[in-house]
Order: C-alpha cells, then structure tokens, then sequence
C-alpha cells in the first residue's frame, strides 16, 4: 500500500466511502470560473478545429473503406436522442428536473463505442504525419487514394500497439489493419472474448494478459520501443486521442440547435459521462466548456469498485495512485472502465473544469441497461449504463444541492435545465452477450 500523505487527503469523507465500496457524489473543490481558466491552459479551440479538419481530410477513405458512414459523408458521428419513456421511469424514482436526452456514442460507426473518435483519430493522425514526412500526401490532395496497394504497402512498414480492456483496442485495432498497418492490442483480462474475437476477424493481433489494464498497457509501450516504425497509443498520456474526443463538441452544437435547446444561464446543460482512465470524458468535457463555458456542468461517473480518476484527483496524485492502493480489487462488469490508475493528463486539465464524479454500484448498471431497453428499445453496455447514475442522483447528495445552490441553479433555471446521458458503448455486443445482460442480477451488496 502506498503511504499517502495525510494533507492529500482532501476528502476524507468521500475517500472512507469509496473504501467501503459505497456509491458516491464528490464535487470538484478546484472548479473555476471558466473565463480564468483558459490564458493558461494548454489546448486552445484551434487544437479542436484541427482536429475536426483532419477528420474531414480523411472523410473521403473513410467512404471508400466502410459502407456505414456513406451516408454521414464520412463523419463518423452519433444521435442526440431524447428519451421520454426513461424519462418519465426515472422521474418516478429519483428527483430530477429538466429533460432527459441520451447521447448515442454506444451505436457510433466503425467502432460501436465512443473510442470511434479518440481512437481512429489518432491512427488517422498517425497515417497522415507518416505519408506527409514521405513526400507521398499532401494536405490538398483526395484522401480516398491511400486505399490504392502502394500507400497500403508503405503502412504495412510500420506498426501500430495498443492496450486496451477492450474497446479502445476494438477500435483502433480496426482502422489500423483496414489502413494497411501492422497492429497489436494488448488485451487485459477485463477484456470480453467477443471484442478479441472480432479483433483478430479484422486482422489485428491480439496478445491477452491475465493482468489488468495498466499492465496490458505497460507491455504495449515496451513493445513499441523495439523500434522506431512503431508507433504506440497511450491512453494514459495521448493529447491527440484528447483532441479526437473533443471534437464532439462542435458537433453537438448542432444537434442542440436543432432539438432546439438552449444552452445559456437560464438553461443549464449537464452532462454525465462514463470515465475509465477519463481521456474521452475529458476530451470531451474540455470541448464543450471551450463551447459552452460556465453554462455546462460535466460530471464523470465511475464505478464504485475502480474510481481511479476520482481517487486522482481528490488526493491530488492523479496517475501516481491506483484503486489498489486503497484497497479495491477493481473488478466490474464495466469492463469498459476498468483502468485501475487514471491518465495522467486528464487529472491535470480536468482540475479547473470538471463539477464532479458520481460513483455507480454494480448491480445499477444492469437496473439502468434493462430499464433503458425497455422504455425505448435502446441496448447499450454495462460500462455505458453508468451515465444515468448521474441524472438520478444528481439531488440525493447533499454535495450535489450545494453544488446546484452555489452555481445560482434554482429551481426554476433547473426546470429548464437538459441532461444528456452519453451512452459510449453497446451496438458490436453479440445479440447472446445483450440477452445475459439483460437477465444478470447483481447482489447489492457487491
Ligand atoms: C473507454 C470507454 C469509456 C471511458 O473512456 P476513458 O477514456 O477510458 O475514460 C467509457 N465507456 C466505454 C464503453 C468505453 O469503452
């Protein structure tokens, strides 16, 4: 056990909680007026707007490689859908005002996850960084001819590493082989044997631990020092799957506009995000303060058997800790979660930004999975289900009305508050691995 510091101990309470393995709410004591965050923050919007170009670049090979995002020209992108019949379910339970939409990340293209735009951004950044070096691209020219054997020979020179619990490795193991890269994932032993299988179907190499996640990751980046052709994706550090994340932003301003919902001092939007190591939730959650500023409340939602961006960041020691310092075996159904240490790049540019992280029992996840299929016929992942954790107790915890109380969110600017539960992962589960979640009961007590 590490010795931590009794000053770093900044939440007590919250931190004797999560020893006991119960369901929390702690609030960011570090969150700032937006307006003074950003003279000194290290990414700026032209970061978000270069990234949202490049995927545009590549919107062309896109087309030509997957039949599925002909339609989007391209863009790989998912629904903001409101869901009355949850809604009205959850609202018979839980103290919730304002509406409820959910955030279809769990059915984006190519990928079925939210890694669909971390993940195969980075990969793309990656084909396009080597191709220009080489004098073989340039920015101007038609994507759609790195399909052509010559291009897909010269990636096939170069190799491409991962960790994963599953579906970062589902994701990026999928564009790298269709690009012509040589990839391996590093599977941990979270990581379900559907996703593997569909891996090594797409022709990536799967290599599995019987170690978790920081383990699985930890061989991928020595595997990636061999030698310089490789190329290694670091979930734990990478600002460009960052960038990737955040890009869904700028997109989601469009899709508020036309559910015509406003987003402003009178209408508060909140967003609940499933977090594991927390590079897409905060990706993401750094897009929409840049776009929304103070008028939007991001919350992360973690497991309460592995909260490791929680544990970060209320100590202050952000990657240096794990949830096994504190005793947790982090076992979840969440497979998609299940980072014992969290990134360390996130703890640092969430310090400023993020209203809190809720913690979710395990046996939630399945109530949340069978309640949406139910009401709206929609199917989603244990992992995904987490983000409802946060609309239903946003009120049970005295630290989330005094959250509401000192950002001046009254009942009336509540009522006209939108709440967007961003489902990241479901539509690749196996229709048998759906039917067991669906009949899976879990002891509360876990
Ligand atoms: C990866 C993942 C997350 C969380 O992303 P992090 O970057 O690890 O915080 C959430 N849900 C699902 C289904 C995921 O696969």
């Amino acid at each position: 056990m590490l010795d931590i510091p009794r000053s770093l101990y900044r939440e007590p309470k919250t931190l004797e909680d999560i020893k006991a393995l119960k369901r929390t709410l702690w609030v960011n004591p570090d969150q700032e007026s937006v307006k003074n965050v950003w003279e000194s923050y290290p990414f700026t919007m032209s970061d978000i707007d270069d990234a949202e170009k490049r995927l545009e670049r590549f919107a062309p090979l896109l087309m030509q490689y997957f039949e599925e995002v002909r339609k989007t020209n391209g863009i790989i992108e998912s629904p903001l859908k409101k869901i009355p019949a949850m809604e009205e379910r959850m609202k018979e339970r839980h103290l919730i005002k304002g509406q409820l939409y959910v955030k279809l990340d769990s059915h984006l293209a190519i990928a079925g996850s939210i890694k669909a735009r971390g993940g195969i951004y980075e990969v793309l950044k990656r084909a396009e960084d080597l191709a220009l070096a080489a004098g073989i691209l340039k920015v101007t020219d038609d994507y759609s001819k790195l399909a052509e054997p010559k291009y897909r020979d010269f990636f096939s020179q170069y190799d491409i590493q991962v960790g994963s619990t599953g579906n970062l490795g589902l994701s990026i193991g999928i564009i790298s082989a269709t690009l012509g890269f040589d990839v391996t994932v590093h599977m941990s032993a979270d990581a379900k044997s559907w996703k593997k299988d569909l891996l090594r179907q797409k022709g990536a190499r799967v290599i599995e631990y019987d170690s978790d996640y920081t383990e699985a990751v930890r061989n991928g980046r020595l595997a990636a020092e061999v030698n310089d052709r490789s190329y290694f994706i670091d979930d734990e550090n990478s600002s460009t799957l960052f960038m990737g994340y955040a890009v869904a932003a700028k997109r989601l301003i469009k899709q508020l506009e036309e559910e015509h919902i406003t987003v402003d001092a009178d209408h508060p939007l909140f967003v609940y995000l499933p977090c594991g190591v927390g590079g897409a939730a905060g990706g993401i959650t750094f897009g929409l303060k840049k776009l929304f500023g103070e008028h939007v409340h991001s919350f992360f939602v973690e497991p309460a058997r592995i909260p490791s961006v929680l544990i970060g960041m209320a100590t202050g020691l952000n990657e240096k800790i794990s949830v096994k310092d504190y005793g947790l075996d982090g076992v979840t159904e969440a497979d998609g979660l299940a980072c014992p240490s969290p990134s360390a790049l996130v703890g640092k540019v969430m310090k400023p930004l993020l209203s809190g992280i809720f913690t979710v029992k395990e046996h939630e996840l399945f109530n949340y999975l069978r309640e949406l299929a139910h009401s709206e016929g929609l199917y989603i992942e244990p992992s995904s289900c987490s983000a409802f954790e946060g609309v239903a107790r946003l009120y049970d915890y005295p630290a989330g009305r005094d959250y509401l109380a000192e950002w001046g969110l009254d009942e009336d600017k509540m009522t006209h508050a939108t709440h967007i539960a961003w489902a990241t992962g479901g539509r690749l589960v196996p229709k048998d691995v759906m039917d067991h979640y669906l009949e899976t009961y879990i002891d509360s007590s876990r």
